[in-house]
């Protein structure tokens, strides 16, 4: 530890790349804690057709590539290591990445969500085995089997249609009969005669020897099980937040979002700023996020102002 930062952006994706843009246009000289899975959760997306600005689509890591260079470009400095532990109970706050510690006058975290899962123990056992959460990352491996993809937003409207590239057939299964997706990603599924949409279904048991072969399915409202043979299944039941290393530090909502003061950025430590999924059970849109870490290198650069930095 050689000196006090004047902010310490935490994590990356375009909450986090937006936020170390206008830091380091402010000329702050941000420090970045990209974590070990730099770019978050557009790594694992394949085409993004919804972000202004590229009327022919990107993929999410060429998109994110893009962000990080225009950080780069401004003097932002990249840590590409997970942040283990902070302290904001007084100021400098402090920051470690395992046993180095950092100093700095404020923190605009950005550390987004990762997916769920059911929580079954045959899950577990099954994971990278034929279970999985991430249909880019995985879906190659199911060329011509069947899969089946759990929930009914629009992560698994886009992920049974993108698993339509490979597999033979994708059973959607939702445990209600109500779709909470956009009608248009619904109207594309139920359009696709490689799906079969399930409702009023869910998943008690996934089943196999070395990989999944099957999964218990139990009828939501008859409570009638059922088998049905697959050899992959795609959790899409959304996301958590990752605030693990923030709990009983700053205030978070009831399922672990960072409750932000309305209409700004700030938590409920001042200097220490939220962007992005971390604080946006809502929208969780690219677009939604990169505004948010924008909001949040502007509340950061403004408060840090009225501090005489
Ligand atoms: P959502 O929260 O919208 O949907 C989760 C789905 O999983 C729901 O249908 C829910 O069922 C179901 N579910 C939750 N828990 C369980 C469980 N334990 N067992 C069975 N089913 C379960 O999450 P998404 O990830 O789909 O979407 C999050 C946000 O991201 C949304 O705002 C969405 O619009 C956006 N998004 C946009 C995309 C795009 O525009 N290209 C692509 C992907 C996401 P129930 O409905 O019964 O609660």
């Amino acid at each position: 530890m050689s000196k006090v930062e004047k902010v310490i952006i935490i994590g990356s994706g375009p909450a986090g790349y937006t936020a170390a843009l206008y830091t380091s246009r402010a000329l702050l000289n941000p420090l970045m804690f990209e974590g070990e899975e730099v770019g978050g959760q557009l790594m694992l997306t394949s085409d993004v057709e919804n972000y202004p600005g590229f009327p022919e689509g990107i993929t999410g890591p060429e998109m994110m590539e893009i962000f990080r260079k225009q950080a780069g470009r401004f003097g932002t400095r990249f840590e590409s290591k997970n942040v283990t532990k902070v302290d904001f109970s007084t100021r400098p706050f402090k920051v470690w990445e395992g046993q180095n510690l950092f100093e700095t006058q404020s923190v605009i975290i950005a550390t987004g969500a990762s997916a769920k899962y059911l929580g079954l123990e045959s899950e577990k056992k099954f994971m990278s085995k034929g279970v999985s959460a991430c249909a880019t990352c995985d879906g190659a491996f199911f060329r011509n089997m069947n899969v089946a993809v759990i929930g009914g937003g629009d992560t698994a409207m886009e992920e049974a249609s993108f698993l339509t590239r490979f597999a033979k057939k994708v059973y959607l299964i939702h445990r209600r009969d109500v779709f909470r997706s956009s009608k248009i990603m619904l109207e594309k599924v139920k359009n696709n005669p490689k799906i079969e949409i399930r409702v009023n279904e869910t998943v008690d048991e996934v089943l196999g020897g070395k990989v999944v072969e099957k999964l218990k399915i139990r009828n939501t409202v008859t409570n009638q099980l059922s088998e049905l043979a697959v050899e992959g299944m795609f959790l899409a039941i959304g996301h958590k937040p990752n605030t693990e290393i923030f709990k009983g530090l700053l205030e978070l909502n009831e399922v672990g979002y960072i409750k932000p003061k309305a209409g700004t950025s700030y938590t409920s430590v001042a200097g220490v700023f939220a962007a992005g999924d971390v604080q946006d059970p809502h929208y969780r849109q690219a677009i939604t996020a990169a505004g948010s870490g924008c909001m949040a290198a502007i509340d950061c650069e403004r408060w840090l102002e009225k501090q005489g930095e």
